[in-house]
């Protein structure tokens, strides 16, 4: 008998919450959904209902029966841990909360079907409203794209650094950001990759079909910091403002968006000041030296307050292709507008987050 069998029933056939479940600490939180319920929730998942397709499997929107919209994550690859090791993953993101995560409301664990349940976004991922073919790029002002790389960053900051086991995302990109019907944006799959193992194909295959995103040192060796993250950031960052997606542009030529004209000419008016300070604090995001780029508490402030930059300490970009696994060849193939520098971030940060108020250039 499978475990999921042991779950005893309430009266109506669902199984609500883990609490009691045998094998689940009761101060488990999970919301366990029947595969019938979710069945019913997204009509039979009818084609209708698809919203996506990703690595990890065919996403519906659904409608559960409290009348909530619900976006369901029907995984197609069976993961190779345990129905208790599953939950107990998902308890762990389903205890991580914060305005720009996407949030987890549930899971159905039936046999081999291993589905997500989470908060439906109106405004689908970014990847779709601004950077493809059916966007509006003009209906994203400065106001809007600042605020959305604010609230990644403050999402991401908060997975990094403000919680007991900090999750490093691994796959930040436009897919991943969905946007709620105000355009205020969510990460999601934060906790997805906790699910599987490093060594399987899935991430192999996911890694490859995000290139663009890629930081250097995690493509080459697989060295997986919270700085390959702040990598991916920067160059989400550099995406929003230009409105030119990189994992497309970077198939041909991994340069293109990192040296073209940056400034989306859609976007309308902006703040020339304003956006050059995300320019810059994207490139300082996606130098080679890893340890040269800021931590995401140091790209908020760089990112909201009207701080002056030194671009002085600017190292050169990463590039995939330029990288063999030493600083110093990848900053002297770059643009040398960039000073090559193999210190940390203490330099640039003695005078990028200023001590004293005086040292701040309002604009
Ligand atoms: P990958 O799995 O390789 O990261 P992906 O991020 O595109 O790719 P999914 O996370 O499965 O894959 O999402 C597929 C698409 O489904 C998204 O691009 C988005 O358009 C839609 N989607 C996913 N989650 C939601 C949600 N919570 N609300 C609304 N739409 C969603």
């Amino acid at each position: 008998m499978s475990w999921w069998c042991c779950i005893p029933k309430s009266k109506k056939g669902e199984n609500p919450y883990s609490h009691g479940v045998s094998g689940i600490p009761p101060e488990k939180n999970i919301r366990l959904f029947s595969y019938s319920e979710l069945r019913s929730a997204t009509e039979n998942f009818n084609r209708s209902n698809k919203i996506g397709r990703g690595g990890f499997g065919t996403v519906y929107k659904g409608t559960i029966r409290n009348g909530r919209d619900v976006a369901v994550k029907v995984l197609s690859a069976e993961s190779r841990q345990g129905v208790r090791e599953f939950l107990t993953e998902i308890d762990v993101i389903t205890n991580v909360k914060h305005p720009n995560l996407v949030e987890l409301i549930g899971c159905c664990v039936e046999g081999n079907n291993r589905i997500l349940v989470y908060e439906y976004l109106e405004n689908s991922s970014l990847d779709r409203a601004l950077l493809g073919s059916n966007s509006e790029p003009a209906n994203f002002t400065w106001s809007i794209r600042s605020a959305i790389c604010i609230g990644i960053a403050k999402g991401l900051a908060y997975l990094h650094e403000e919680i007991a086991s900090p999750i490093v995302h691994r796959d930040i990109k436009a897919s991943n950001i969905l946007l709620d019907k105000l355009y205020n944006p969510k990460i999601g799959d934060f906790g997805l990759a906790k699910l599987f193992p490093d060594n399987i194909t899935h991430i192999s295959t996911r890694v490859a079909g995000t290139t663009g995103y890629l930081a250097p040192e995690y493509a080459w060796h697989g060295q997986l910091t919270k700085r390959a993250d702040i990598y991916s950031f920067g160059v989400l960052v550099l995406e929003i403002v230009s409105g030119k997606s990189s994992s497309r542009s970077l198939l041909a030529d991994d340069k293109i968006l990192l040296e073209k004209e940056l400034v989306d000419s859609e976007m309308g008016d902006y703040p020339e000041e304003e956006v050059l300070r995300f320019i810059k604090t994207a490139l300082f995001c996606t130098q080679a030296a890893a340890a040269r780029r800021p931590s995401m508490p140091q790209v908020v402030t760089m990112l909201s307050k009207p701080i002056r930059i030194n671009e002085r300490e600017l190292t050169a970009p990463g590039y995939i292709h330029d990288y063999n696994g030493t600083v110093s060849k990848a900053t002297n193939s770059s643009n040398s507008r960039f000073k090559h520098s193999a210190s940390d971030t203490s330099d640039m940060f003695s005078t990028v987050v200023p001590p004293t108020v005086s040292e701040i250039s309002p604009r």
